[in-house]
């Protein structure tokens, strides 16, 4: 776990630890999750790999509350998960951006406080994804990697502790990929959420992550640490500047 090199996050809250505990999860005849166990350490970045349909989506829709396990149990910073949390937010391979919004809108739904905090704390988050210049959009003007800085913005604007990621790269181009990752890797070294990340990209899993669990047979069938030095996601220069253009 590289939890140790990172700052101390400031003012931002700090990550929740996760605990899943043989959890159980089927769709009628079909047994997805068979007794699944998996523990997060407060601040961890883990990735979830596995082929697809092994349930990767549905560990996740548990993990954020959107759903329930069939037996088992999940605790969240200690606490037993019982449905949706402001503290804990999802990103998805779609934006999911309500098109009939502003893009400053679109990041303020749903937060706290009266109009002018919303929009400050929405400002601020866009800001935070290189976007403050964009507030005023309409989404569909956005390329796919803005829509998903977007997204990003709207997850970061609640101050999540815990920030659950299901393939939010997937769509995009090698070149927006890799600004992604970078954005998200110095995300989190800032906000010090715990994050969970489901990708089908290995290299992608070992450049962000401190461990990498596989899931096989509804069950966790690796579990390794990633013993890379941080930053794996490099910050050349070139990908920099070209990264201003995506
Ligand atoms: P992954 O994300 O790893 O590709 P999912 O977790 O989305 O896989 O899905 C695992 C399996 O469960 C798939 O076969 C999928 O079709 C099925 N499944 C997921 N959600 C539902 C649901 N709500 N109803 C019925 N089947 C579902
Ligand atoms: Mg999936």
């Amino acid at each position: 776990m590289n939890a140790v090199l990172k700052p101390p996050p400031t003012e931002a809250a700090q990550g929740l630890s996760i605990s899943v505990r043989q959890v159980v999860r089927g769709f009628g005849a079909l047994q997805v999750l068979l007794g699944l166990d998996l523990a997060i350490a407060p601040g961890e970045f883990v990735a979830i790999v596995g082929r697809s349909g092994c349930g990767k989506s549905t560990l996740l829709r548990l993990l954020g509350g959107l759903d329930v396990p069939d037996t088992g149990s999940i605790d969240i910073g200690g606490v037993p998960l019982t449905g949706l949390s402001p503290e804990v937010r999802l990103m998805y391979q779609e934006a999911r951006l309500l098109p009939w919004q502003r893009v400053d809108d679109n990041v303020a739904l749903g937060l706290p406080g009266d109009r002018a905090h919303r929009r400050a704390a929405a400002l601020a988050a866009l800001g935070e994804v290189g976007l403050a210049d964009r507030a005023a959009e309409w989404p569909r003007v956005l390329s796919g990697g803005q829509k998903q800085r977007v997204a990003l913005a709207r997850a970061l604007a609640h101050r999540p502790r815990v920030l659950l990621l299901d393939e939010p790269l997937g769509a995009l181009d090698a070149l927006t990929r890799i600004a992604m990752q970078r954005l998200i890797e110095t995300l989190w070294r800032e906000h010090g959420f715990t994050a969970v990340l489901v990708t089908h990209d290995v290299s992608e899993a070992l450049a962000l992550a401190d461990r990498v669990v596989l899931i096989d047979h509804g069950r966790v069938a690796l579990d390794l640490p990633v013993d890379l030095p941080r930053p794996r996601v490099r910050g050349d220069a070139h990908i920099a500047r070209l990264e201003a253009e995506v």
